[in-house]
């Protein structure tokens, strides 16, 4: 019966610290609601308007704009 009792104790010893391990998150999902800095930043494509993150966006020749798709910068460019 004691070995029961000490199995059901190291059980819910591993239970807790593992939740304890997992604890360090709830910090970052707090960090992600803190800022408007991680927000990404939408760029409309200049050719067909689609608004996309500028992370994702194709960079034309001309400074300051941007397009969805090489083919899009391609089109835009020839005009
Ligand atoms: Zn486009």
């Amino acid at each position: 019966m004691a070995k029961l009792i000490l199995i059901v104790v190291l059980a819910l010893v591993v239970v807790w610290w593992l939740r304890g391990l997992r604890r360090p998150s709830p910090p970052a999902s707090s960090k992600r609601s803190a800022g408007p800095s991680r927000a990404q930043a939408m760029v409309p494509c200049a050719h067909c308007g689609v608004h996309l993150p500028r992370i994702e966006a194709v960079a034309g020749a001309d400074a300051g704009r941007f397009y969805c798709t090489e083919a899009h910068r391609l089109a835009a460019e020839e005009r």
